[in-house]
């Protein structure tokens, strides 16, 4: 019998496989399954207009053996089998889609995660075994044929016994080093937990007798070891079953099983589509963020199936970033089992459910806004971040999508409101939508610059989060109303008459703002009066478009020290307030006693506008002289 040379793609891979140091060897069992389910599915197929096969849909099995003598791991399957000729060229060299992948990755580099990125198929036996042996007879045919192959040398091709049509393949596993232990594979719990891990839902069973214990009749508690044979796959996914079959319980059971969550989701997305697409999905809106979800560790992504069978734990193109906290997966009739992540990237098709699931999620998502709101509101303290993120990341591309979904706290009730519903009742006269910033609601609540937007009876949002204000300014205006910072000079609610009247009073009092400016040096751009304070004797505006609490953020970033970011300021003073009086007298007649009350002022607006004191120090001696006065 003469030894033939695999191709040199396959024998490059074999010798990759042989010394493949990658970790997740014990993909090679997905692999070899994949193909005796395709075997059985091809068969399967030509017994529904052949009656000669014989066999009914549950008559196609995939058994696995363990022989711990002879150190070997069976898979066999009553499938379609192949030919010499099919036995040569399909074992001979691998598989078209992997071997122009193949080609295209190594000629870039000698890339070892080639395993991980394509479905290797057979091949990949040799990452745990040093002989493999393949005895399989062609449905139709009466001889049976035996590839045989200890590596990268070549195989060999001769005629076989076998009973009936099929494919037994036959892996040696190699000898346990101090690092691998190939035995484990001769395990029954661990074969039987990959099965359940990589081929649950494999359509065919996945049969192997397994050790129990059977108690002994006559015998009380005495036991004898035994064989049974199980079935261990479930067979038919939870997601190709009919929605209507399926308890609430069992989707949560499915989903904290499967993703590791000790709570039910929040909700569930199933979608079975056919047309354009053929897949199942089913999703899940998980209640609270994974422990690492706001961690750059966090990879976000749905499984990937094809048939049934995984080929991807966390596919990251099929969920945009904004959307990342949702689990699930995706199973799909079009894929196949060899596709390369790079490939994936440029797959319409995968582009096409990507588009599908969004709006789904969106829709789903809107739906909980409008129908329970209790459970929106939970879930967007989990994943409102995540919102706002989204408006403000690539430029505000996604902002129509998004843009609904949020929520903020406001002036009008205590609770979270829409953009939406603060649109719906603004009052006819109302110009703009106005938003506040700070730490806390409360904080927000005593700016002084509250006082005059309220009087009007408008209604304020309250910004505490870093990213909020970011994302509005992104969005600049929500159905043609423009956001603006109660805190900005272009908060404009003053009629044109008094805003005359506050002109001219300005101009009078010029000298002072300039000796004023003048004292506080870099710290504002200008000093002037305003009528929107109440009761307030100060407050500190900003203009430029970046405000105080913009200016915290940026300079809390890493890296923000060389670059300190500064909001442009400008000290107001209330023109109704005795304090207005006094600062003038003091220009005329004390300038240096104008210079503390300057300080102070600006001291105190600082306070409280949420901006730390320069020199507290000074400040509080310059209280106490004061007090003590
Ligand atoms: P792929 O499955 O991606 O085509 P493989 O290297 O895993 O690549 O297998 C190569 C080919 O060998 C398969 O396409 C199939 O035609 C044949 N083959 C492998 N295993 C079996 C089997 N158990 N029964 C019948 N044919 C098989």
């Amino acid at each position: 019998m003469r030894t033939k040379q695999f191709k040199s793609e396959s024998k490059k891979l074999m010798d990759m496989m042989i010394h493949s140091i990658y970790t997740h060897k014990e993909i090679f069992l997905r692999e070899i399954i994949s193909n005796a389910s395709d075997a059985l599915d091809k068969l399967y197929f030509r017994s529904l207009t052949d009656s000669s096969v014989g066999l009914s849909a549950d008559d196609f099995v995939i058994r696995i053996t363990v022989d711990k003598d002879a150190r070997t791991l069976t898979v066999s399957d009553n499938g379609c089998g192949m030919t010499e000729d099919e036995l040569d060229a399909n074992l001979g060299t691998i598989a078209k889609s992997g071997s122009s992948a193949f080609k295209a990755e190594n000629e870039k580099t000698e890339n070892v995660d080639i395993i991980g990125q394509f479905g290797v198929g057979f091949y990949s036996a040799f990452m745990v075994s040093d002989d493999v042996t393949v005895i399989t007879k062609a449905f139709g045919s009466d001889q049976a044929f035996c590839w045989h192959s200890t590596g990268a040398d070549g195989y060999t091709v001769a005629p076989g016994e076998k009973d009936s049509f099929g494919t037994d393949v036959i892996m040696h596993l190699k000898d346990d080093t101090e690092d691998e232990k190939y035995s484990e594979f001769l395990d029954p719990y661990r074969i039987s937990s990959l099965v359940k891990k990589y081929s649950d839902y494999i359509r065919h069973p996945i049969q192997m007798m397994f050790p129990t214990k059977k108690p002994i009749e006559g015998k009380e508690n005495e036991y004898e070891d035994v064989l049974e044979d199980r079935t261990l796959n479930s067979r038919i996914p939870l997601w190709k079953k009919n929605k209507n079959e399926i308890t609430e319980e069992e989707y949560n059971r499915f989903y904290q099983d499967k993703f590791f969550d000790y709570d039910a989701p929040a909700r569930v997305i199933h979608v079975a589509t056919e047309g354009q697409a053929t897949y199942h999905a089913l999703l899940f809106i998980p209640k609270h963020p994974a422990f690492d979800y706001y961690t750059k560790e966090y990879e976000k992504g749905l499984q990937l199936y094809s048939r049934g069978v995984l080929i991807m734990d966390k596919c990251a193109d099929l969920l945009p970033d904004y959307f990342s906290f949702v689990k699930g997966l995706v199973d799909s009739e079009d894929l196949s089992l060899n596709i390369s992540r790079e490939m994936l990237q440029h797959d319409g098709q995968l582009k096409l459910i990507a588009k599908t699931l969004e709006k789904k999620i969106k829709s789903e998502l809107e739906k909980m806004l409008k129908n329970d709101r209790e459970a929106y509101e939970a879930f967007f303290k989990s994943f409102g971040a995540q919102l706002k993120f989204g408006i403000y990341n690539d430029y505000g591309m996604h902002q129509d999508t998004l843009k609904d979904l949020l929520l903020f706290p406001s002036s009008f009730e205590k609770k979270p409101v829409t953009l939406k519903e603060y649109r719906e009742r603004m009052p006819e006269d109302q110009k703009n939508i106005y938003y506040g910033c700070g730490e806390t609601v409360e904080k927000i609540e005593i700016l002084p610059q509250c006082d005059a937007v309220r009087a009007k009876g408008y209604e304020i949002l309250y910004l505490t989060e870093n990213v909020d204000e970011f994302a509005l300014k992104m969005m600049r205006a929500y159905d043609e109303k423009t956001f603006i910072n109660i805190c900005d000079e272009s908060l404009d609610l003053s009629s044109e008459e008094d805003k005359k009247a506050l002109e001219s009073e300005n101009e009078q009092a010029k000298g002072l703002f300039d000796a004023m400016k003048e004292i506080l040096g870099d710290a504002v751009s200008s000093v002037r009066f305003t009528d929107k304070l109440n009761e307030h004797p100060v407050c500190l505006t900003s203009e430029g478009g970046v405000s105080l609490e913009m200016e915290k953020t940026l300079n809390a970033m890493p890296g923000a020290e060389q670059n300190k970011v500064k909001a442009t300021l400008i000290l107001e003073i209330n023109h109704r307030h005795a304090i207005a009086e006094k600062l003038q007298s003091l220009a005329e007649s004390n300038r240096d006693e104008l210079e503390k009350y300057t300080k102070l002022l600006y001291g105190e607006a600082c306070l409280i506008g949420g901006k730390s004191v320069a020199d507290p120090l000074e400040h509080s001696r310059l209280v106490c002289e004061l007090m003590t006065k």
